[in-house]
């Protein structure tokens, strides 16, 4: 209260930054960029409810004069309004921590490259299913202040941490923080993989004795980030056994899907089969979200009874058509070489993959190995489609299809036999030729189907 708070950008989370800012007795300058519809339409609502706001630029002398400067989730660090001179002085802070100043029960604060999405909305099903008030927000379609927002507020606040978002906090204190895997990623932002390792490490700047960390044992860079910061340490191994009979975590003994989170009681949550989210690393993520619901409150019970209830959330993984014998499947939230290579390891068919978009800076030929004997044809695409060819041309039957994606669409019909799968899981962003990797899943999802042909 009282506080002359700046809001940077006013999409959805900025709007909601500007909205509890003003719900607690601040003053609020919001600004944005752009002039859209949208950013007017958000301007209204922050004069309407008392505050300043501004679409179309911004006022530097204005954004000079508050205590802090919230920045949006979809501003990069390097955008150039954060090297203005006159703003300098201001702290600037992501959305996520002033959002945490508000909320009042405790926060399940989840990072890692991949897995985030689907470990944050399945911790969210298991501790629902228990009948435990937890909501998902953070960097997965609700922002944190969206959650301050609400009355009563959730009983936990289950947040999918970005890493800018992490950069920038302060306070931000997860009571159970889980870093689910590290792989390069964002090599078109981060001047090197250690800047970016480094964000994802202040997940754990504010670590108390009681904080509690739930890491993957099988990614020895977790070791190392988390180092010595004080709490408990719960391992999860989606491929291996437990070092010791005091090793507290998760783990798969034969197929079953066991967690230890107290010492001297390991519990059962059911076979892996039954899981709907298919491939090895849905194991881990089962086992990671099982352990944070276990540890925020919901019975083993509740949760075997509730794992097997999860669909993978859309674009990840997903069958879409399965026509004239070949399975067309959506995994276009694949947006780095890692999460691609997660994919084609899980593919039991003989596999048309479809590779492409706007380049991030990660070499194709790590993915060499992960494609023998599973995929057929590489068809490449997009702005980054002569870069694949190049890497991968020795591996594996490369076509290079230089048309829009309706074009590579067709190609992949063309070349696709009874009995295989075409999966679009790109490894690249989709901004060359789509306005989201939601865009570019909906459009493989349509022609798959033979829609809007
Ligand atoms: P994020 O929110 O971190 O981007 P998602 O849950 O949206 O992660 O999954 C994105 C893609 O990452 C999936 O389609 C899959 O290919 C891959 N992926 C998911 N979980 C894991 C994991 N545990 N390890 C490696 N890759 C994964």
């Amino acid at each position: 209260a009282g506080q002359t708070i700046g809001v940077l950008g006013l999409a959805r989370s900025g709007l909601a930054a500007a909205r509890l800012a003003l719900g607690r007795g601040a003053h609020v300058y919001a600004s944005d960029a752009g002039d859209g519809e949208a950013a007017r339409a958000a301007a209204d609502q922050v004069r309407a409810l008392g505050g300043d706001a501004q679409t179309g630029g911004h006022d530097l002398a204005k954004l000079a004069a508050c205590s802090r400067i919230v920045l949006s989730p979809g501003i990069p660090p390097t955008a150039a309004i954060l090297r203005e001179p006159a703003i300098q002085g201001v702290p600037v802070v992501p959305e996520i921590e002033l959002a945490y100043e508000q909320l009042d029960g405790p926060v399940i604060g989840i990072t890692g490259t991949n897995g985030k999405t689907t470990v944050t909305s399945l911790t969210e099903h298991l501790l629902r299913a228990a009948g435990i008030d937890a909501v998902a927000g953070g960097n997965i379609g609700t922002a944190l202040s969206e959650l301050a927002l609400r009355e009563p507020q959730p009983a936990w606040n289950v947040v999918e941490c970005s890493s800018f978002q992490l950069g920038g906090i302060d306070r931000f204190t997860p009571a159970i923080g889980m870093l689910t895997n590290l792989a390069p990623d964002h090599l078109d932002w981060y001047a090197d993989l250690e800047d970016y390792y480094a964000d994802k490490a202040r997940l754990f700047r504010n670590a108390t004795d009681a904080s509690r960390w739930i890491l993957n044992a099988e990614d020895e860079r977790a070791a190392t980030l988390i180092g010595d910061a004080p709490g408990t340490r719960y391992w999860f191994r989606a491929a291996s056994m437990p070092k010791s009979d005091d090793e507290l975590g998760g783990w798969m003994d034969g197929r079953e899907l066991r967690i230890r989170t107290e010492a001297g009681r390991t519990e059962s949550l059911g076979s892996a089969d039954r899981l709907r989210i298919l491939g090895p690393h849905n194991i881990a993520n089962a086992l990671a979200a099982s352990l944070a619901a276990r540890l925020a409150g919901a019975s083993a019970e509740s949760i075997a009874e509730a794992l097997p209830r999860f669909e993978a959330p859309p674009h990840r993984l997903q069958p879409v058509s399965e026509r004239g014998g070949v399975l067309w499947v959506n995994d276009s939230k694949a947006t780095n070489v890692a999460s691609t290579r997660v994919a084609i390891r899980g593919m039991s068919r003989p596999t048309v993959l479809l590779l492409g978009g706007r380049h991030k800076g990660e070499p194709y030929t790590e993915m060499a190995g992960d494609l023998a004997g599973r995929v057929r044809t590489v068809i490449a695409f997009g702005e980054a489609g002569a870069q694949i060819a190049a890497d991968l041309s020795g591996a594996v039957d490369v076509q290079h299809v230089e048309g829009g994606f309706d074009e590579v669409m067709a190609r992949a019909a063309s070349v696709a036999r009874p009995g295989d799968a075409v999966l679009l899981s790109p490894a690249c962003s989709s901004f060359d030729m789509f306005r989201n990797y939601e865009e570019r899943g909906r459009r493989f999802a349509e022609l798959a189907r033979g829609e809007g042909e």
